[in-house]
């Protein structure tokens, strides 16, 4: 059984906290490895090690940061199929959507290496007699990332690259559940030349993560996963006096106009739901035809689309979905088909016990792609985030009742509209309460240089992940005034000086 260890100071550290838990294989059921859990000495371990590189980190050059980091990204690239095969035995995805994530994760490297530009800053020349003025961004110290297990690589990647470049040093606490990604990309780092200390990992559960936020040298948490989690993060980390970036769950809604470009419109909801078996923050879980004859046409050509899904383990080529990430979960998702059912919608497609058809991998994590019809805004399997290969169509006779329910909805992560028509893209564009949208693009994720975030319980603080947000997260603006006197000569003033 191999044992997946801390790595603290540029190197493994062996932890003595006697927790560890298994990693499975999604697609066999088996388990050949074992990650520790930190305790808190694990935990002051990490962080002593990242405050103590802090100082000699903070006064680097911001190029010399960005040379490392471009360095790390071609490590990335020359390494990326193996770094593929890791994320998919852990997850699950296919080779193919694990070398997506990556990319979008070396896309925020990319981003990084700009960092002498990015934190450029402005200068008034004469504020007043021989003043001037400047702003400086300056790095906060130790910050920390906590990671879902849904991308291994890329949410990782949103929050170290630039919280590095700004000069932070940083600790990660990866997704207990597929944790060997982190522990390649730490190794990457050193091979890149990053000092010792300025990139740690601790491994656990509850226990690291409450040790991470209540310890006085952490400055910032960056955090995803789910709304609950994400919710005590931010509160917990605020009590702290913490500086906190919580991403939560998502329930993303696609509406289909009646102008749309109906098979266009058929062929993104196949992927955008049932890609990466629906674990991702931004798949569509509910389809929003408007009108009951496209929602009738949307039906007839999804269920063909979604009964042909090639379900299966990464290792084959052709499969186009693989499991979901734990018994334990697929479980809950097709829980979650029996509530639909008891709650009156209509099934039209059940992927309950699919795995029973997958021969040879009868023990893997497997559900067949699932369709309702029929579901309402008072069902819970509208209401609450699923997970899951499981789309629900909710039927609207109109665009404004469309929206209504988008917009009534407890998260706003992101949306999508479908329609030829410009006015109506523009209205929903500026009108929907939700913090990415897409027209005819179902999964509007942001690139590097832009930031990703939802609204509502899809993301607790004021900052959004990477682009300019990421470094506004990651620094702290200073301002400073100077006067150089010239042989001028000033009284004595009791009043606020106005310059
Ligand atoms: P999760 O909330 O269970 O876990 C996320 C992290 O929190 C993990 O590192 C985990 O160890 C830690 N954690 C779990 N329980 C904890 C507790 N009680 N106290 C402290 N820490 C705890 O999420 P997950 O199942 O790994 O990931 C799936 C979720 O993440 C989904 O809800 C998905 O929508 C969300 N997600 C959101 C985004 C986004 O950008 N908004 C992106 C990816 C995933």
């Amino acid at each position: 059984m191999t044992k997946i260890n801390h790595w603290i100071n540029n190197q493994i550290f062996t932890s003595q906290s006697g927790r560890a838990q298994d990693v499975w294989d999604p697609a066999t059921g088996q388990s050949e490895k074992q990650v520790v859990l930190a305790d808190e000495t694990d935990v002051n371990k990490a962080v002593e090690a990242a405050q103590t590189a802090f100082p000699a980190w903070a006064n680097f050059s911001p190029l010399k940061r960005a040379r490392i980091l471009d360095k790390f990204k071609t490590l990335l690239w020359d390494n990326v199929d193996a770094l593929a095969k890791v994320i998919s035995a852990e997850h699950g995805k296919t080779h193919d959507d694990a070398l997506g994530e990556i990319t979008r994760g070396i896309e925020v490297v990319e981003f990084s290496t700009a960092i002498p530009h990015l934190l450029k800053s402005d200068y008034s020349d004469q504020v007043g007699t021989n003043v001037d003025s400047y702003n400086m961004r300056q790095s906060l110290g130790v910050v920390v990332g906590i990671t879902p297990f849904n991308f291994p690589a890329m949410v990782p990647m949103w929050m170290f690259p630039i919280a590095i470049a700004c000069g932070n040093t940083f600790v990660l606490k990866p997704s207990e559940r597929d944790p060997s990604t982190s522990m390649m990309i730490a190794d990457l780092l050193k091979q890149a030349g990053l000092p010792d200390g300025v990139f740690n990992i601790v491994h656990g559960d509850k226990v690291a993560v409450d040790a991470l936020l209540t310890h006085p040298d952490v400055q910032a948490v960056s955090f995803v996963g789910s709304t609950p989690i994400a919710k005590y993060i931010y509160e917990t980390g605020m009590q702290n006096g913490k500086r906190v970036q919580a991403l939560g769950g998502a329930k993303n809604h696609m509406i289909i106009m009646p102008d749309a470009d109906i098979d266009m419109a058929v062929n993104a909801l196949i992927g955008a739901s049932y890609g990466s078996a629906g674990e991702r923050c931004m798949a569509i879980s509910v389809a929003v035809p408007v009108t009951d004859a496209v929602a009738d046409a949307l039906i007839e050509r999804l269920k063909p689309k979604v009964e042909a899904l090639k379900i299966g383990p990464a290792s084959d080529k052709a499969t186009e979905m693989g499991p979901l990430i734990t018994a334990q979960h697929r479980d809950k998702v097709s829980s979650y088909i029996d509530i639909g059912e008891q709650e009156g919608a209509t099934l039209v497609l059940d992927g309950r016990g699919f795995q029973q058809k997958m021969q040879g991998y009868e023990n893997g994590y497997y559900l067949g792609g699932t369709l309702f019809d029929n579901v309402t805004e008072e069902m819970r399997i509208w209401k609450e985030e699923i997970f899951g290969p499981v789309l629900s169509v909710v039927r609207k006779p109109d665009y404004q009742s469309a929206v209504k329910l988008v917009n009534q909805h407890q998260y706003a992560n992101g949306t999508a509209i479908f329609t030829r028509d410009g006015d109506t893209a523009r209205n929903f564009a500026r009108h929907i309460q939700v913090g990415m949208v897409g027209v005819n693009v179902p999964i509007p994720v942001p690139m590097a240089f832009h930031s990703f975030g939802g609204w509502k319980g899809s993301l607790f603080g004021d900052h959004a992940m990477h682009g300019n947000e990421g470094v506004r997260f990651y620094t702290k603006i200073k301002t400073v005034t100077t006067r150089w006197m010239s042989g001028l000569r000033e009284d004595p003033q009791f009043t606020l000086p106005t310059l």
